[in-house]
């Protein structure tokens, strides 16, 4: 589902502390409904934004970086349905701040001395890294994706929507690296397996981002050389989606408006590729990729868009 535009952007901030240049590295450690968690690292600062994933999973991508669990610097949140929270538990400590909004915070009831509170526009800045909150619609209390503005770069990453909003369309256009959710084929939804109460859902404007949408979203941002982000799809639907033909729909799509995007789709259930600034294969915008502009705040209330209890995904 597409929505329509969206108003002006509020001017944007001032660009984020720039200590020099540092190493910055992205990777998916599962993606799915399985579970999901995103590493994020930027010189010695590790973030690990969502986690969903096994606890092993989780400490061997840390070690293979020389870091331990107590050397996460926070945790940030998109939602509280338990393919993104199932490792909080075991990961939170006494010291580690978790950032989260209001709403998965009340769903989750984290101890307070750990929660940041973030909202729409009301950025979190660590050791000049600034993350925005990117509010999406998802049967989940006050769910968001985030974009990551880094002296080096900007990432955003957009997993668990039902529709493709243009006030998201900003943070796409500011990224070097945009991870999107591809969730399903659908016509391997309509014709697949799930009981018509969970294709209703999943196909619902509060449900996940088909690959035909992904690819419409991608290709409307992308068009008139606003951005040209190297992307990988994720949270892909082990039962009404292949990622050959993730992938294949959103370069069709993309290809309709003569444009070609690296793409490639996130593997479910091991850790996908590292990521850095530069490396990717796309074209840079000849004037360089845009400094994030928030949207005005979101109008409607997003808590008032339902609620499925954690057992969602
Ligand atoms: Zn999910
Ligand atoms: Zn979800």
């Amino acid at each position: 589902m597409i929505l329509p535009s969206y108003p002006s952007p509020t001017p944007a901030m001032p660009p984020v502390e720039q200590p020099g240049a540092l190493p910055v590295s992205v990777q998916s450690l599962g993606s799915g409904s399985a579970g999901n968690a995103f590493l994020i690292q930027r010189g010695d600062l590790l973030l690990l934004l969502d986690c969903g994933v096994g606890i092993r999973m989780i400490r061997s991508a840390l070690s293979a970086r020389n870091r331990r669990l107590d050397q996460i610097d926070a945790i940030v949140l998109t939602h509280e349905h338990i393919d993104h929270v199932r490792t909080i538990p075991q990961v939170i400590d006494a010291k580690t701040p978790v950032i989260a909004t209001q709403g998965t915070f009340d769903r989750l009831r984290i101890a307070d001395p750990h929660w940041r509170p973030i909202a729409a526009s009301r950025p979190i800045e660590i050791a000049g890294v600034r993350i925005w909150a990117l509010p999406v619609d998802h049967d989940a209390n006050e769910p968001c994706g985030y974009l990551i503005e880094m002296p080096e770069t900007t990432i955003t990453i957009i997993t668990d929507l039902g529709s493709w909003h243009e006030r998201l369309a900003g943070a796409v256009a500011a990224s070097e690296l945009v991870i999107l959710e591809a969730n399903h084929d659908e016509e391997m939804l309509r014709r697949g397996p799930y009981p018509p109460h969970l294709k209703r859902r999943v196909g619902s404007a509060v449900g996940h981002l088909s690959n035909r949408d992904c690819g419409m979203a991608l290709a409307g941002i992308a068009k008139g050389g606003r951005s040209a982000p190297e992307v990988w799809l994720a949270h892909l639907s082990e039962t009404n989606n292949r990622h050959a033909l993730a992938e294949s729909t959103v370069r069709d799509a993309l290809a309709r408006s003569d444009l070609e995007l690296p793409v490639s789709a996130l593997p479910r259930r091991e850790p996908g590729p590292v990521w850095s600034p530069g490396t990717h294969a796309g074209t840079v915008p000849a004037d360089g990729y845009r400094p994030y502009e928030e949207p005005r705040p979101v109008a409607t209330g997003l808590r008032q868009l339902g609620f499925d209890g954690i057992a969602g995904f």
